[in-house]
């Protein structure tokens, strides 16, 4: 939505080219709540369960039988769930940084002198949820710690992209909440998604979609509804 480009004399030095537009950007700590409140609203039921197997889900169900069908989205777990075990998944590591600060307006860049694995951006969440620093995009990586001079390096390239982040004060003058690191469920040949017979029941895959599982869930959903409805539909046959 109200895409433009940057005209060349607005840019400064060392940038090519650039572009603005307005977007949504989610605060998930609210929205993953929200969900859960759709959910129950449509009188789903919530059970808690650590699995060994895929397959073991098919006994969890609120009926006390056997589901015919499982929906698989553990993300990066696919990688050691037994009867998947999906080995090209892999951690894409995140880190970043949560301040009070107000950069004003949002920013993302496509990359940074600190190394192909580093990138800088800069997001404001809604409902008072603070600004994202990032970050990082660390293939292989499993480290679920905050790497103190990666965090030094997001906080100087945040600043240096936006000096407005902190009037001009530089990194002394963010305001830090917390570092956070999370891990991309990152699937080299981009998401799974399709329908397989385990152990004799219908499992329906949905994971390996790295830095941009939220954005397409509905589109994702969608397909999976779609396979479920093939899947139930085979058995009102049989
Ligand atoms: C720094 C960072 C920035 C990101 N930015 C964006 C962005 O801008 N846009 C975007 O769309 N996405 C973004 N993402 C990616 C997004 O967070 C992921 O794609 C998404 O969270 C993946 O969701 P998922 O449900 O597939 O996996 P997960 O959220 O990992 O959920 C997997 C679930 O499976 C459960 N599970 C695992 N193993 C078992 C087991 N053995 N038994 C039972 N349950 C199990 C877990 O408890 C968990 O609930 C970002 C991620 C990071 C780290």
């Amino acid at each position: 939505m109200q895409f433009r480009e940057i005209p060349k004399a607005e840019l400064g030095e060392g940038i090519d080219s650039a572009t603005a537009f307005t977007s949504v950007c989610i605060n998930t700590a609210i929205y993953l709540p929200y969900l859960v409140s759709q959910c129950l609203k449509a009188g789903v039921s919530f059970r808690r369960a650590i699995f060994n197997h895929i397959c073991d889900a098919a006994t969890a169900h609120v009926s006390g039988q056997k589901a015919h069908v499982i929906v698989h989205c553990t993300g990066l777990a696919a990688a050691k769930m037994k009867g998947v075990e999906d080995k090209t998944v892999i951690p894409a590591r995140g880190q970043t940084v949560l301040v009070r600060n107000d950069p004003g307006a949002m920013y993302s860049i496509s990359g940074c002198d600190d190394g192909e694995d580093e990138v800088a951006y800069i997001m404001m969440r809604a409902a008072g949820g603070g600004t994202i620093l990032g970050g990082s995009y660390q293939k292989g990586n499993w480290e679920s710690q905050s790497d103190p001079s990666l965090a030094m390096r997001i906080m100087k390239r945040a600043v240096e992209l936006c000096p407005q982040l902190t009037s001009g004060g530089g990194v002394e003058g963010l305001d830090i909440i917390r570092h956070g690191v999370g891990l991309r469920p990152l699937r080299a040949a981009g998401a799974r998604i399709e329908k397989e017979k385990i152990d004799g029941v219908w499992v329906i895959h949905n994971y390996g979609h790295g830095g941009y599982g939220y954005q397409s869930s509905y589109g994702c959903s969608q397909v999976v509804v779609q396979l479920a409805d093939e899947v139930l539909a085979e058995k009102a046959r049989l």
